[in-house]
């Protein structure tokens, strides 16, 4: 069998590995990624951070078997017995609410813990008690990660990935798809940038925030779409200890970054047009309109924070329930979707990679059930929802 992934980032690396790893030398993978820098891809350009702390039982399990391929880096990602540095920082998310928040939060608690996940529900007096630093009189509850959250390197991660599915036997080629060619409702050929043709049995769009794009080329409906968030980079003169992952009840989130922080805002702006998703252009005026005035209101020593630098990248955004598409394409069985992870897809691509391989080469999930991102829902218009967005 001959798969072509289209994409070489976190997901189409952690796709190609899986599909070596379960099919062997029976399948040949072939990656087409036009950017080995991946300057562009979401994969690079990420905050990096990894959760346990979702709505939804199944992205627990798929962020805890990322987590289990990061902590067992060697074993999974392994080449020729050479270490693998990924960057990994353990760390935990910590989510604040309101008393409005509060109860999505402790239904959350629920689901996280019914999954397995090491989460504990703190009363703002512990809260205060905890994180001497942070405001806590208009919170009514929040929620702490423990092991298996932290925050690694996007970049590194996904080279890692792309590495091991290399040693295990796929081929890299860079180039990009400029065309899908299809036969009886089928796909059976790519057309690349540089003129090859390249005929194969399967065709997998990982392509990030282009997944929309790739499939216009199939002339088949992928509804993805790119949307621009920015992370900032700050540094405060006041100390303060190496913080969690925080996501503020107004939406805001930051954590420690080295010596400094990162931090960004989700805002509720239009799609960008994924044919031209220009690189370094951050929303500068986000950080004076929204996070700064935020940020400083939920730790009283950000009032002198400072913006260092910043930098853009774009969510893959499934606006239907924000959760992944996994699976073959209503339209066109051999038309795979790896796509719209809706900004939680670096911590996912093992699952997600894992799964689909599994349901492509032998039609069932054998590890985890993964069948609820189906991309079926879309047409019968069933959303699976995922609350736990930032
Ligand atoms: C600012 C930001 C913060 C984020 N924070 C987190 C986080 O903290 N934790 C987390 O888990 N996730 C996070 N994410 C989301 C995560 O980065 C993505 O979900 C994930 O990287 C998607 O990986 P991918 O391989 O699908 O896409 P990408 O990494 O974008 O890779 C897609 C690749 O497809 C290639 N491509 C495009 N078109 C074609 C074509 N026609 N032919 C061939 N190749 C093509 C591109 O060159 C690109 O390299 C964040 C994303 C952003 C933007």
């Amino acid at each position: 069998m001959r798969v072509v992934v289209i994409g070489g980032g976190a997901v189409g690396a952690a796709v190609a590995l899986f599909l070596r790893q379960l099919g062997g030398a029976a399948v040949e993978v072939q990656v087409l990624e036009p950017d080995p820098t991946l300057a562009r891809s979401s994969s690079a350009l990420s905050a990096g951070s990894v959760r346990q702390q979702f709505s939804n039982a199944v992205n627990v399990q798929m962020s805890a078997f990322g987590h289990q391929v990061i902590s067992q880096a060697a074993h999974w990602l392994g080449v020729d017995g050479a270490p693998v540095d990924v960057g990994w920082v353990p760390g935990a998310y910590l989510f604040c609410a309101s008393a409005a928040g509060a109860p999505v939060l402790q239904h959350n608690h629920a689901v996280q813990r019914g999954a397995g996940a090491d989460v504990a529900l703190l009363a703002p007096a512990d809260l205060a008690a905890r994180f001497a630093w942070l405001r806590c009189d208009d919170l009514a509850l929040a929620s702490l990660g423990g092991a298996g959250e932290g925050w690694l390197d996007g970049e590194a991660w996904a080279r890692a990935l792309g590495a091991k599915a290399r040693a295990l036997g796929a081929q890299w080629r860079r180039d990009s798809v400029v065309g899908l060619q299809a036969r009886g409702g089928r796909l059976v050929a790519a057309q690349l940038a540089s003129g090859a043709v390249l005929a194969a049995d399967a065709f997998v769009n990982a392509a990030g925030p282009w997944a929309g794009t790739v499939g216009a080329l199939a002339g088949l409906p992928v509804p993805v779409h790119a949307r621009r968030r920015t992370v900032f980079a700050l540094t405060c003169p006041t100390p303060l200890p190496p913080t969690p992952l925080v996501v503020d009840a107004s939406g805001c989130w930051f954590r420690s970054e080295g010596r400094g922080f990162i931090g960004g805002w989700s805002p509720g702006d239009g799609d960008a047009d994924p044919d031209d998703l220009p690189l370094d252009q951050p929303d500068l005026a986000q950080f004076d309109e929204r996070l700064w005035p935020a940020l400083a209101h939920r730790v009283p020593a950000f009032e002198a924070l400072r913006l260092q630098h910043a930098w853009a990248g774009y969510y893959e955004v499934h606006p239907l329930d924000h959760n992944a598409l996994i699976g073959p394409h209503p339209q066109c069985a051999n038309f795979w979707l790896c796509n719209g992870f809706s900004g939680h897809g670096l911590q996912h691509a093992p699952a997600a990679g894992r799964g689909l391989a599994e349901l492509l080469l032998t039609g069932a999930y054998r590890s985890l059930d993964l069948s609820a991102f189906s991309p079926q829902r879309v047409l019968a218009g069933q959303a699976f929802v995922e609350q736990a967005i930032i």
